[in-house]
């Protein structure tokens, strides 16, 4: 069975699934992973501490592919409609929340600029007749 583990263990040569504790039984659950080049650990879409480790599930078989733009390039959930999405300028189209803390730059310059980033509904893109 899989438990939680201290980070103190955590290999740093693999995501993982990375938790913390925000308030009294209220945790964080992100991948992310160890960024040997910072000497930090790095989670996707927030900048939280971790504490606590488990290893990713191994991924599923058998699945659809879908196209780029249908699911999260941040935690590879695919869009509902609906979904508070943003557009980032490398990742292209991700959930809004995923994208949380994370720098926000004009689309058109690439300069930084102080938020909010251009959050919009996600409509599923219409099927072609
Ligand atoms: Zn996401």
């Amino acid at each position: 069975m899989t438990e939680w583990r201290l980070i103190e263990t955590a290999p740093k040569d693999a995501l993982l699934l990375l938790a913390c504790e925000f308030m009294p039984n209220d945790w964080r659950i992100k991948i992310g992973g160890w960024r040997e080049d910072v000497g930090g650990w790095q989670i996707f879409g927030a900048s939280w501490e971790p504490t606590h480790w488990m290893p990713l599930p191994a991924p599923p078989t058998g699945g659809k592919h879908m196209q780029d733009d249908h699911e999260c390039p941040i935690c590879a959930v695919p869009f509902k409609t609906g979904d508070l999405c943003s557009t980032d300028i490398d990742l292209g189209i991700c959930h809004a929340e995923c994208l949380e803390g994370s720098l926000v730059v004009d689309l058109d310059t690439g300069d930084p600029v102080d938020g909010p980033a251009g959050i919009f509904s996600y409509e599923p893109p219409k099927t072609q007749d």
